[in-house]
């Protein structure tokens, strides 16, 4: 009866304590930590606000994850971008293909160019940020209850 007793208390500790678990895809999309899917990437929330576009945190402010894994972690989400970066083309390509055989009965290159590098431009900065995110998320899996574990704890 007591251990009973002992076992709903610590359910209920861990419900107090743990932090609702975000989505996945909501996290990536939001440019959240791996780790505790709470803390920012990046230390300017608002992508076009160029000023700090390329600012990142050290450590995650909520868990201190200490983003950059190893040095020039972050060179490897050009693989990601650049995976991106074709995906757009491509779906610009299909989208000229689409609106050039409405209206006439060829596809209108300088469309596609004009559309192409539209999308390119503004998806860019958003890009960037979102691909190193992805790569982030590739390496550090989900565990809010490391929160805080390795800070070092001054008496
Ligand atoms: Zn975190």
């Amino acid at each position: 009866m007591e251990t009973l007793k002992e076992f709903k208390l610590f359910v209920n500790l861990k419900k107090n304590h743990m932090p609702e678990q975000q989505p996945l895809l909501k996290s990536i999309l939001a440019l959240k930590c791996s780790r505790c899917r709470q803390g920012d990437l990046f230390v300017e929330k608002n992508t076009y606000a160029f000023k700090d576009l390329f600012t990142m945190h050290d450590k995650c402010p909520h868990c201190e994850l200490n983003y950059e894994l190893e040095v020039g972690f972050f060179y490897g989400a050009m693989y990601v971008s650049y995976g991106l970066a074709i995906a757009i083309c491509v779906a610009m390509f299909v989208a000229t293909f689409v609106f050039s055989f409405l209206f006439s009965s060829e596809i209108n290159f300088t469309l596609y160019l004009i559309l192409n590098s539209l999308a390119l431009v503004i998806s860019g900065p958003y890009l960037y940020r979102f691909s190193r995110t992805v790569w982030l998320y590739l390496f550090v899996k989900y565990a809010p209850e490391e929160r805080g574990k390795y800070i070092k704890k001054v008496d």
